[in-house]
């Protein structure tokens, strides 16, 4: 076999076991006479996947009945759109917004279309390199959002900010990597091609009780008919979802979030300290907030990159190439990546900066 080590921010590489499993269900995906991609989202087998993924992730991230699960298309950046839709019923009415880098900015700016956006702290004076301390939110706030991992600039939130308003989170690239309370949070959402899964699904956990839909919000993202309807107010993608069942099971099967914790910081440290040491790379992040999932860093001489990349490559470890909005080069350490990928690509890094340095 001659599967590299897949850095890429996304989507990303999943694990070997999952994608065994589901190439040995492909054809025929158990009783059924065919795939599970060509049967009936309404039947009683994908019935039983859909449960069987809501319920895993119910027990991972230990769930309440408070909460609804929606499994939906449309990605993190649909619902960055979809939050203001289905919590805010008056367009004038505010939600606050903090703004740590690319994404949040985005959602900052499409929530802006639907209610009375604030930004509350943006860190855009520091490149975002650092995450603010100091902000207030107002009293009549509908909620708080924020990026949990900044995915582009490699800025992690290792606790949710304090908040007295709910606080809505995007955990794209972090969710399920640590353990987390979730009644900290009113909306916890998530594109699950990171961390999860692969690409056509997004992960959306929401306190009913602050469900306020407006006339306006389509259908498809309206979250009270689609809890209604289980996510199937239209037909949802289910061969992701079933994909992301298996890398769920996976999880569980692994020891958890507080497995891919531990795992998460064994590599990140691994790597920061190999960027650290060697004074060839560089990583601008206050070290505090330095993300343990997306590792952006740049060589000294930026003309060396693309030797660099190439050199990676050739040695099984690929997708390190830097988001275009930052250049340089970018590692994802999500959790199917092994310790072993990141062993060899600190080994291929020290050996580089040693010939090349
Ligand atoms: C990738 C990403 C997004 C955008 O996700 P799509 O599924 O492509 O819409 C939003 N937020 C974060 C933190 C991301 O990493």
């Amino acid at each position: 076999m001659n599967r590299a080590f897949n850095f890429n921010p996304g989507p990303c590489g999943l694990p070997d076991t999952v994608m065994q499993k589901a190439q040995s269900e492909f054809l025929t995906y158990r009783d059924e006479q065919t795939s599970v991609m060509e049967i009936s989202h309404r039947g009683a087998s994908f019935m039983d996947v859909y449960e069987r993924a809501e319920a895993a992730l119910r027990r991972l991230m230990n769930i309440s009945d408070e909460y609804a699960v929606l499994f939906l298309a449309g990605g993190a950046t649909g619902c960055a759109a979809s939050v203001p839709m289905n919590l805010i019923a008056d367009e004038k009415q505010n939600a606050a917004y903090i703004v740590s880098g690319h994404w949040s900015r985005r959602a900052a700016d499409e929530a802006a279309k639907f209610c009375q956006m604030e930004v509350v702290a943006d860190t855009v004076d520091s490149n975002y390199t650092i995450l603010p301390t100091n902000f207030s939110v107002a009293e009549n706030a509908t909620y708080l959002h924020y990026a949990a991992n900044e995915t582009i600039h490699g800025v992690e939130f290792f606790n949710p900010p304090s908040s007295s308003v709910p606080l809505v989170a995007d955990m794209s690239s972090n969710i399920l990597s640590q353990p987390i309370n979730i009644n900290d949070y009113g909306v916890v959402y998530a594109g699950a091609q990171k961390n999860l899964g692969p690409t056509g699904i997004t992960v959306i956990i929401v306190r009913k009780s602050l469900i306020k839909p407006r006339r306006q919000t389509p259908l498809v993202w309206d979250y009270s008919l689609q809890i209604k309807s289980e996510s199937m107010a239209n037909t949802p993608p289910t061969f992701p979802i079933y994909m992301m069942g298996l890398v769920l099971e996976w999880i569980e099967e692994q020891g958890g979030a507080v497995e891919m914790e531990k795992r998460r910081r064994e590599k990140s440290e691994l790597l920061y300290q190999c960027i650290d040491d060697e004074g060839f790379y560089n990583n601008p992040v206050a070290v505090d907030c330095r993300s343990q999932m997306n590792v952006p860093f740049f060589l000294a001489d930026d003309s060396l990159t693309a030797e660099f990349l190439a050199g990676a490559e050739e040695n099984h470890l690929i997708g390190l190439k830097g988001h275009a909005v930052l250049g340089g080069c970018r590692a994802s350490l999500y959790n199917a990546m092994p310790l072993e990928g990141v062993r060899l690509l600190v080994e291929y890094m020290r050996d580089f900066a040693k010939r090349r340095g």
